[in-house]
C-alpha cells in the first residue's frame, strides 16, 4: 500500500480515479502491475476531457450568443455532434399542438440540418426519460428495444446517450446523441458531459422561444396598428370629402336663410319669423362645423403660408372683437396684454381662429357676472398667451380628453351652448403646427386657464430684416 501511495504521488492519480471508478477497480489494476499504462491512460483521459470541456464551453457561449431560435437549435445540434463525434445529434421539442415531437437533427457527413415534425411522443425512450427525468446511456449491446425506439433517426443506433432539457424541474425537450456502429461506443463520461451541457442548452432554447414569442406578438401588434392607421386614414378621407362637398350647398342655404331672417327678402309673417331665425341659426352652426372640419384637414396637410405674425396685435384685435359679445353676456372682458410686438412665424388666419375658439369657449362656459381675461407676455424666447375665465371649470379626470376630436365634457350642457367638440382639438392642432404647446388648468366651479406658448421669431429670422417684408396684423 505505501508503494501505491508513492506511485499516486509520483503520478497525477486524481485522474486515475476518473478513469477507474471504484477503489477496488483501482486496486485491481495497480496490483496487475502495468503502471505505465495506468499513467498513460490517465493522461490521455485528461487531455480528452479538457478538450471536451473547452468544446462544451464553446457550445454554451455560442448558443447563448443569439436569441434566434432556429440558430440556437442548429448550432446546438451541429456543435454537439462534432464535440461528441456522434453520427447523429438530435434535439426533440414538442410540436405546436403539444401532441407530437419535432426533431432538429445534425448528421455526420453533412452540414445540413434535418427537421422532422409529427414524431411520436409515446416512443419508449422518450417516455422513459420524461418519466424518470434522468439521462439515459445505452452502451454497446445495451437495451436494443429502447435504443431503436428513438424517433426520427436515419439508422438504428448502436449506442446512444439521451438527456432531458429541463428548466425548474420541467422538461422542455430532449437531446439524444447516437453512433450507428459500436466501434467507439459512448461511455459514462460522455453521458456526464451531455448532462452537464443539457441545462445550459435548455436555458438557451427557452430564452430564444420566449424572444420569438415576443417578436411574434410585437409583429402582430404592429400589423394591428398599421391596419388601424389605414382605417383612420380612410375615415379621415371620408370626412374630408363629405365636408368639402357640404361646404358650398350649406353656404348657399345659409345665405338665403339669413336674407329671409333679416327681412331682405320681404317682411315675414309673425309666425314665420321664429322658424326662419332657427333655420338661419342652425345653418350658421352647420357652416361653422364644416369650416372647423375643413380647417383641421388643412392644418394636417400643412397647406399653409407662414409669415411674421404679431401676436400682440392679434390678441388686441380679438379682445376688441369680442367686447360686444361679452357685454351682451354680462361678462367682463379684460385685456392684460404687453405693449411690445411679439412676432412669431405662422398663419395669421389659423392663429386667430385658435384664439377665437378659446374666447368662444370662455364665453360659452362662463355664466353672467363672470369675467374673462386675455393675458399676453413674453417669457424667455416665447410668447405666452392665456385666456382665463371664471366659468364652470372642467373636472380633473376630463382634462386629458378635452383636446380629442368631438369630445365634450357634458354633452347636454355643450348642446345647450352649441358646439361640436372640435374647437379645442383644432386649437391644439394649430398651436402644434406652429411648434407651440397648449396647456389647461381648471377645476369645477373655479374657472379655466388655457395657456398657449409659441416660439418667438429670433431677430435674425424675422422677415423684417429681409427685403419685401410684410408683417401681418392678425385679424386685419
Ligand atoms: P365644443 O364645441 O363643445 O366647445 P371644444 O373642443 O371647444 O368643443 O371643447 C371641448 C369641451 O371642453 C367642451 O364641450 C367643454 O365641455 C370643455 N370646455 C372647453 N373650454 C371650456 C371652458 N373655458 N370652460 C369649461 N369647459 C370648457
Amino acid at each position: 500500500m505505501p508503494l501505491i501511495q508513492r506511485a499516486l504521488q509520483l503520478n497525477d492519480y486524481e485522474l486515475t480515479f476518473k478513469h477507474v471508478e471504484t477503489p477496488a477497480a483501482l486496486r485491481a489494476i495497480l496490483t496487475g502491475g502495468d503502471w505505465d499504462l495506468i499513467a498513460g491512460s490517465a493522461a490521455t483521459l485528461l487531455l480528452e476531457e479538457n478538450r471536451r470541456t473547452t468544446a462544451l464551453n464553446r457550445i454554451e457561449h455560442s448558443i447563448a450568443a443569439t436569441l434566434n431560435l432556429p440558430t440556437v437549435l442548429s448550432r446546438l445540434a451541429q456543435q454537439t455532434r462534432e464535440c461528441f463525434d456522434a453520427d447523429e445529434s438530435n434535439i426533440y421539442l414538442p410540436d405546436a399542438d403539444e401532441r407530437s415531437l419535432r426533431m432538429i437533427s445534425a448528421r455526420r457527413g453533412t452540414t445540413q440540418i434535418i427537421e422532422s415534425t409529427g414524431l411520436p411522443l409515446e416512443a419508449d425512450i422518450i417516455r422513459h426519460v420524461v418519466r424518470s427525468g434522468k439521462s439515459v446511456f445505452i452502451p454497446e449491446n445495451g437495451d436494443e428495444t429502447l435504443a431503436h425506439s428513438l424517433p426520427g433517426t436515419s439508422q438504428p443506433p448502436g449506442t446512444l446517450i439521451c438527456a432531458p432539457l429541463m428548466i425548474n424541474n420541467q422538461i422542455i425537450g430532449l437531446m439524444a446523441l447516437t453512433r450507428y456502429t459500436s466501434a467507439t461506443p459512448f461511455t459514462q463520461t460522455d453521458l456526464n458531459l451531455l448532462s452537464e451541457l443539457a441545462p445550459q442548452a435548455a436555458v438557451a432554447i427557452r430564452n430564444a422561444q420566449l424572444y420569438s414569442a415576443e417578436q411574434q406578438r410585437t409583429s402582430e401588434l404592429a400589423d394591428a396598428l398599421a391596419r388601424q392607421n389605414e382605417l383612420a386614414q380612410h375615415k379621415d378621407q371620408f370626412i374630408q370629402n363629405i365636408s368639402h362637398e357640404l361646404r358650398t350647398p350649406i353656404a348657399i342655404a345659409r345665405g338665403y336663410a339669413e336674407l329671409l331672417d333679416n327681412g331682405s327678402l320681404g317682411d315675414l309673417q309673425p309666425d314665420q319669423q321664429e322658424p326662419a331665425a332657427i333655420v338661419a341659426r342652425r345653418l350658421r352652426m352647420l357652416s361653422s362645423l364644416v369650416s372647423d372640419i375643413n380647417t383641421i384637414f388643412e392644418v394636417e396637410s400643412q397647406r399653409r403660408s407662414f409669415t411674421d405674425v404679431d401676436i400682440t396685435a392679434l390678441a388686441n384685435n380679438a379682445v376688441s372683437d369680442f367686447k360686444t359679445l361679452a357685454k351682451n353676456a354680462k361678462i367682463t372682458l379684460t385685456a392684460n396684454i404687453t405693449t411690445a410686438p411679439l412676432l412669431v412665424s405662422g398663419d395669421p388666419i389659423q392663429l386667430r381662429r385658435a384664439l377665437d375658439n378659446l374666447m368662444i369657449n370662455a364665453l360659452k362656459f362662463t355664466p353672467e357676472g363672470g369675467s374673462i381675461t386675455v393675458h399676453l407676455k413674453k417669457e424667455s424666447a416665447n410668447a405666452v398667451l392665456e385666456v382665463i375665465d371664471t366659468g364652470v371649470g372642467i373636472p380633473e379626470d376630463k382634462l386629458g380628453r378635452i383636446f380629442e376630436r368631438f369630445y365634450q365634457v357634458e354633452v347636454a350642457m355643450s348642446r345647450r351652448h352649441g358646439g361640436s367638440g372640435l374647437g379645442l382639438s383644432l386649437v391644439k392642432q394649430i398651436v402644434e403646427s406652429h411648434n407651440g404647446t397648449i396647456e389647461v388648468e381648471s377645476a369645477p366651479g373655479a374657472g379655466s386657464t388655457f395657456k398657449i406658448t409659441l416660439p418667438l421669431l429670433t431677430e435674425a429670422s424675422q422677415s423684417s430684416l429681409k427685403p419685401n417684408h410684410t408683417t401681418t396684423r392678425a385679424g386685419d
